[in-house]
């Protein structure tokens, strides 16, 4: 059983998370400056679930390097950003995505 309890968070881990939202905003912009906007839900989820198969590999890999589950970890999380910024900012609604 786990018995571990929720603590708020410290100020050095606080860090740790606004550097991750950096990497993951860095990211965001490499990605657009190499392709265009998504056109649909469909395509941002297909992108953002290649990118989760490629984590998933390098989780289950015997030893895995810490550096590249960052750096998978965080496209994953740059393409989720993408598909909200592309395709779903909240009070928008699209023409094209009616129907997702
Ligand atoms: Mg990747």
């Amino acid at each position: 059983m786990d018995n571990r309890e929720p603590e708020p968070m410290q100020k050095e881990e606080a860090q740790v998370l606004l550097d991750i939202g950096d990497d993951v905003t860095q990211e965001v912009i490499r990605a657009r400056s190499m392709y265009p906007k998504f056109s649909c839900l469909h395509e941002a989820l297909a992108v953002l679930w290649e990118e989760f198969e490629e984590l998933k590999l390098e989780v289950f890999k015997k030893n895995a390097s810490p550096d590249k589950l960052h750096d998978e970890a965080i496209q994953v999380a740059a393409m989720a950003v993408r598909l909200i910024q592309d395709c779903c900012i909240k009070g928008e609604e699209k023409d094209d995505d009616k129907s997702n």
